[in-house]
């Protein structure tokens, strides 16, 4: 890794995962990416504690293949188990926990980090705190982590006691959630943005099940061998879609045991979903309302249902309290939308502008790990501590994203 460092002019490299960063934070155009996929040893166990020393090219379904059958599974883990440690560490990423177990970077005790001026670095929270705190949601700005310290949590094993429930108002949402948050560490919804205002949606809640006699056999579905056609995907088919996934969820309305794989990655099932939106693709938009502001949550759902252009895959989380883990985290308090839109030009990036325009109103972030095209004053407003965070950049290290919301402000 010296080596690569070394020899690197000023700017021009990135550390990459497995890429499943929907924007541009994982690009670097006309520069240089590292692969850190073949970073992929896990380095120490203590069976003891849960405490595992891991590379950071090892990803979270090497984790759980491993430590699963040993009564250890992630402490926090995001809606694909096709991450690597290092961009997990690098976005902080959050999941269906993290109103009572924060981000993935609160569980990262250590990191070994390679800098070009200083070789190995080992940073944690006694030793250098301000670069452990940068590094943490730092996307990969402040160096290539070589391993991370991570404490697993166990489980009895792969099943989940989940309950499912309707809801038909966003009040409705926010009780579910409210009364949720003591009893279930996992709870999300699914939400049809083409109700507008009072979004009727799936209130999904669980926890890691007692359960260890009934057989497990992971999930696998479907590969989706090329791209739809566009005109497949219009407002028509996604509001039937909806409307059918509402129904036959509220239907199956109660207590289930479900799989881990089914229960957090419904869509890995689906091996390049992605060629879903056709060969336009799609852009992500995930947004934080602050829980003070929810005249703001409503215009926004207002207006994606007016454009008629919502997604089939709404994904609706109240987040919780805890204190940010890195700088430049994303999540804080409030209620976080995540949303798919088939790209259709000017008419979706329009769409996008105007729904930027209230979550600046309110006071809220876009997440970059989500983001292609957030405008510089947004990215101040989501991160105003980011020029803090500017002295704990690499000097070799750059990227399409961070030049595209920086270099304007
Ligand atoms: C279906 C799906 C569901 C998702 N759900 C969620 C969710 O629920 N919550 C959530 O928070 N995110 C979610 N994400 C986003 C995803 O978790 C993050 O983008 C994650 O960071 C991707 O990890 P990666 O290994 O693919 O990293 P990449 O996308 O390759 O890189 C991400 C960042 O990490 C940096 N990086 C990578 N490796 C290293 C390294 N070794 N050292 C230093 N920096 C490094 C890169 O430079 C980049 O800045 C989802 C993504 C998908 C596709």
């Amino acid at each position: 890794m010296e080596g690569i460092l070394d020899s690197a002019p000023s700017g021009s490299l990135l550390p990459y995962g497995l890429g499943r960063s929907y924007g541009d934070s994982c690009l670097n155009a006309d520069r240089e990416l590292i692969d850190c996929r073949r970073l992929n040893r896990i380095l120490g166990f203590d069976e003891a504690t849960g405490m595992l020393r891991s590379e950071s090219g090892v990803s979270f379904a090497d984790i759980i293949d491993v430590f699963l059958p040993k009564g250890w599974f992630l402490p926090v883990t995001p809606g694909t188990q096709f991450v690597t440690v290092g961009g997990a560490i690098a976005n902080d990423v959050h999941g269906k926990n993290h109103h009572c177990a924060g981000t993935f970077g609160a569980h990262v005790h250590q990191v070994g980090l390679h800098r070009s001026n200083d070789g190995l670095v080992v940073c944690s929270a006694e030793e250098n705190p301000r670069l452990f705190r940068a590094t943490i949601g730092g996307l990969g700005l402040t160096g290539v982590i070589a391993w991370a310290d991570i404490q697993l949590r166990r489980v009895a094993g792969p099943w989940i006691d989940a309950e499912l429930i309707p809801f038909r108002s966003l009040a409705h949402f926010l009780e579910f959630s409210r009364e949720s948050d003591g009893r279930f560490e996992y709870t999300v919804a699914w939400l049809d943005c083409f109700a507008g205002k009072n979004p009727r949606g799936i209130f999904f809640r669980g926890n890691h099940s007692a359960e260890t006699a009934k057989k497990f056999r992971p999930k696998r579905g479907p590969k989706l061998l090329f791209a739809l056609p566009g005109w497949l995907l219009n407002r028509y088919s996604v509001k039937a879609f909806n409307e059918i996934y509402y129904r036959a969820h509220s239907v199956k309305r109660g207590s289930a045991l479900v799989g881990y794989d089914s229960f957090f990655y419904p869509l890995d099932s689906i091996r390049q979903w992605n060629l879903l939106y056709g060969k336009p693709g799609f852009l992500q938009y995930q947004c934080v309302i602050p829980e003070t502001n929810l005249d703001a949550f409503e215009e926004l759902l207002d207006r994606i249902a007016r454009s008629g252009m919502g997604s089939f895959l709404g994904v609706l989380k109240q987040f919780g309290s805890a204190p940010a883990a890195g700088m430049l985290s994303f999540p804080r308090p409030g209620l976080t939308l995540a949303l798919d839109f088939a790209m259709r030009g000017e008419k979706t990036l329009q769409l996008m502008r105007s729904l930027d325009d209230v979550v600046l109103r309110s006071g809220g972030a876009l997440y970059p790990a989500k983001d292609a095209r957030m405008s510089a004053a947004l990215f101040e407003a989501s991160f105003p501590q980011w020029r803090s965070f500017v002295p704990c950049i690499d000097p070799k290290m750059s990227s399409s994203f961070w030049r595209r919301v920086t270099e304007a402000n």
